[in-house]
């Protein structure tokens, strides 16, 4: 069985490749709750707090996710969206573990073989072995920062992100910041500390701005635009919030 907890066509909106028609497999489950990221989501009659992705991410939502038993019926539903050469994009919740399930392995296989780029937005914070299918994955690693509100230890283990620098097609790095932490310094502080010690092969660095609204969009974006221009660093808007709003499912 594979946990999915949402499979969808949209344009990446954030990142590097942000625009590109993609096929979204959104995985359940995640290590990190991040509920310093000030999301909400009601789930029979409670309220849960953590990220945009809370749904996906905490396993009180695994009522609502599809538990796929076998790759192919995954595949079809993901081929069902568009004959156009999509990327395809695993998410989360956190998808790396989900890279010892053989269901997940044979998809990306599949995809892989056909010529699909298949990216993974993972948080960084797992070590897991890379495979001969998992060499061949295009990594965003979104590194927590303080503002997500876990502890240090749990959310930056930096045997793991070097592993995954070290074997992995590509690797850039995505943080998400807000404004605050633009002003007082602290952004830059985390960020540096964090590099200083790890094996970098001229990773890229992208500063996102934190937010699931437009106002919130565009008063952190305009602090983090000129961290971009001080520090060399790249920036990412959140298209999909742009054209969609806080919406599921695109
Ligand atoms: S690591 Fe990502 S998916 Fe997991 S709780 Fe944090 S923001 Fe959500």
């Amino acid at each position: 069985m594979l946990a999915v907890s949402e499979v969808f066509y949209s344009l990446q909106g954030e990142g590097e490749f942000i625009g590109i028609p993609s096929v979204f497999l959104r995985l359940g489950g995640c290590n990190l709750s991040c509920p310093g990221f000030g999301g909400r989501s009601d789930y029979k009659g409670i309220e849960f707090l953590g990220c945009d992705s809370i749904y996906a991410a905490n396993p009180k939502f695994s009522q609502e996710w599809y538990f796929y038993p076998n790759a192919q019926t995954l595949i079809d539903k993901m081929q069902s969206f568009s004959d156009i050469k999509f990327d395809v994009i695993l998410t989360g919740g956190e998808p790396s573990l989900h890279f010892k399930n053989p269901i997940l392995l044979e998809v990306i296989e599949y995809f892989l073989y056909r010529g699909h780029r298949v990216c993974v937005e993972s948080n960084g914070s797992i070590e897991f072995i890379f495979n001969h299918i998992l060499r061949e994955l295009y990594f965003t690693l979104s590194i927590k920062l303080s503002n997500s509100g876990e502890v240090l230890k749990k959310r930056i283990k930096k045997e793991a992100i070097q592993n995954i620098i070290d074997n992995a097609k590509r690797v850039v790095f995505k943080f998400v910041l807000n404004a605050k932490m633009c002003e007082d310094g602290s952004a830059i502080e985390e960020i540096k500390a964090l590099l200083k010690d790890l094996n970098l092969k001229n990773n890229q660095i992208y500063l996102m701005p934190q937010g699931v609204s437009l106002e919130e969009l565009d008063k952190n974006i305009s602090k983090i635009y000129l961290l971009c221009l001080q520090e060399g660093f790249c920036l990412s808007d959140r298209l999909h919030i742009r054209i969609w709003g806080d919406k599921r499912g695109v």
